[in-house]
């Protein structure tokens, strides 16, 4: 239990796949920060469930976000998970949603990071996980803001793991395809709409057309991940990114 006592902050972890993350880190014995949006009784059942912190700030307000870092302390392991996607082609694209997942999939991490890092060069020690995504590594059409936040978290990731390389500090991403949570089921009615096609059609020919495997990843299997990139044997593995998408950015 190499991780057991270590503290460690998820955003957006409510749901989805930042709440596996927080799950496996959870079974690793670490102490969990819970951050997200959502149904109160839902949250409370949450933390009781992985006796955790939770800070509701919402990420899309610098303000919120650099309050929650001075009011949760000194984290040991910071994954930027929180996400959003918008599906539109870009001449029809709303400004408003472009400005809102560029701040919540780039610049919130941009700022989680900044106020993490002193307490974690201090210690010698922190893992830094951001969530990308293959669309960090290849495009697809009618979602350019999202291909644009999560192609430029690669590059801040890259950055950061080479400011921090002698500190014992590692930064990585991890890049799933399609993974089955609200944020995919969320975008399939606007794919349906900006391709003119079925439900059924959206999921098999637009979704699985691009995971060689024909299957959705778990969320389990990206907290499994998660939890490797935080373990004594990755101290080595940093600035790299971590694809976990059935193939998709193998063709
Ligand atoms: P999700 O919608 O299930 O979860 C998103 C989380 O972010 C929730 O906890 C939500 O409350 C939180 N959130 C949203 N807006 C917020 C805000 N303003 N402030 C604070 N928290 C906020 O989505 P998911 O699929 O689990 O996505 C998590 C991450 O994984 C995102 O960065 C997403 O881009 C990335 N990702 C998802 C997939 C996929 O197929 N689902 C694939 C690749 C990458």
């Amino acid at each position: 239990m190499f991780l057991k006592g270590k503290r460690a902050l998820v955003t957006g972890s409510t749901s989805g796949i930042g709440l596996a993350i927080a799950r496996a880190l959870h079974e690793e014995g670490v102490e969990i920060v819970l951050n997200g949006l959502g149904n109160p009784a839902e949250i409370t059942k949450l933390v009781g469930e992985l006796e955790a912190q939770f800070h509701g700030a919402n990420l899309l307000d610098p303000q919120e976000i650099e309050a929650m870092m001075r009011e949760i302390g000194p984290v040991d392991i910071l994954v930027n998970n929180a996400g959003m996607q918008h599906v539109a082609p870009v001449e029809d694209f709303p400004p408003e949603k472009w400005d809102a997942i560029i701040a919540l999939n780039l610049t919130a991490a941009f700022h989680t990071t900044r106020f993490a890092i002193p307490a974690m060069k201090k210690a010698g020690w922190g893992r830094i996980i951001n969530t990308a995504s293959a669309h960090s590594l290849t495009a697809s059409p009618f979602k350019s803001a999202y291909n644009a936040s999560k192609h430029a978290i690669a590059g801040f990731t890259k950055t950061i793991a080479l400011e921090l390389a002698q500190t014992g500090v590692t930064a990585n991403c991890i890049s799933p395809g399609y993974v089955w949570t609200p944020l995919i089921e969320g975008q399939i009615p606007d794919t349906m709409a900006a391709r003119g096609l079925t439900r059924e059609q959206v999921i098999n020919d637009v979704l699985l057309a691009k995971q060689p495997t024909k299957k959705f990843v778990q969320p389990e299997e990206v907290g499994a991940l998660a939890v490797f990139l935080c373990r004594k044997e990755a101290g080595n593995v940093t600035g790299a990114n971590w694809s976990i998408d059935g193939g998709w950015t193998a063709e």
